[in-house]
């Protein structure tokens, strides 16, 4: 009870400092203490400790681009809609473990959890210190900040990111399965974590909505462009980033339900 009571003060205590920062709006970390309140209540402190590492480090590398001077915006605030495109199904996750506790939720978490810790990681270094990209779809190199591409830079970010979480997740929660498993474990949970993200990025450029400027001719994910209004060349026009990144978390959880009974059900 003590453990759960400190670590809900240190969530509070998170929380509003990345409103001080910031890092999210208001809204955002109230939605945050509230997931984190049942993701300690179906994980433990172990659960807590998995998100936090994402939230920590992905903010930490925007602000080492922030001060290096490679992003050009001051403010990049998450908004509740944000986190719950990430945070979502991790969410689900947890309110599913406090519900019916069993090991599946684990799995559908960590690789949830793993999977916006490569998108993230992927967007924030593979946009600014990545090279052009390359668009999945279109099969050519596409003006930076278009949804559907991808550079090797963050690509190998994103693996290295979903590894991180895969690796605390499998020591923290299959370290009294066996060494073996641990380790299958390990690169499982990577491997599925930066699948993942491939697939958001593939579905962003099959179902987002992309446009092009009426002036420059640039492709854009934005509606206006060089102060005017863009032309809709592609997508669903209300298929929204964050809706792909809830969709593509959601596949994400699945690909960890199925890691779960193929390995450990
Ligand atoms: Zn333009």
């Amino acid at each position: 009870m003590l453990t759960f009571i400190l670590a809900m003060l240190c969530l509070l205590v998170v929380a509003g400092l990345a409103v001080s920062k910031r890092w999210l709006t208001v809204w955002a970390a109230i939605g945050m203490v509230i997931m984190g309140f049942f993701i300690q209540c179906a994980f433990a402190v172990q659960g807590l400790l998995v998100i936090f590492v994402f939230f920590i480090s992905s903010n930490l590398i925007s602000l080492i681009n922030k001060r290096a001077g490679k992003k050009k915006t001051s403010s990049e605030q998450r908004t509740l809609y944000q986190v719950l495109a990430n945070g979502g199904v991790p969410l689900l996750a947890a309110l599913g473990g406090c519900l019916w506790p069993h090991p599946l939720w684990i799995a559908i978490y960590v690789v949830s959890v793993a999977e916006a810790t490569a998108d993230t990681w992927a967007s924030e270094i593979g946009s600014i210190r990545g090279g052009t990209p390359y668009h999945l779809i279109l099969r050519r190199p596409v003006p930076k900040g278009l949804s559907g591409a991808m550079t090797w830079t963050g690509s190998i970010a994103a693996l290295i990111g979903s590894s991180l979480i895969a690796l605390l997740s499998s020591l923290m929660f299959y370290s009294d399965q066996g060494l073996t498993l641990i380790l299958v474990s390990f690169i499982c949970l990577s491997v599925l974590g930066w699948l993942g993200q491939f697939i958001d990025t593939l579905l962003g450029g099959l179902l987002q909505a992309r446009y092009q400027c009426a002036v420059c001719h640039t492709l854009t994910d934005a509606k206006d462009h060089c102060e005017r209004v863009s032309i809709k060349v592609a997508g669903v026009s209300w298929m929204t980033n964050n809706l792909v990144n809830g969709l593509s978390s959601l596949l994400a959880g699945c690909m960890g339900s199925l890691f779960f009974f193929i390995n450990l059900g």
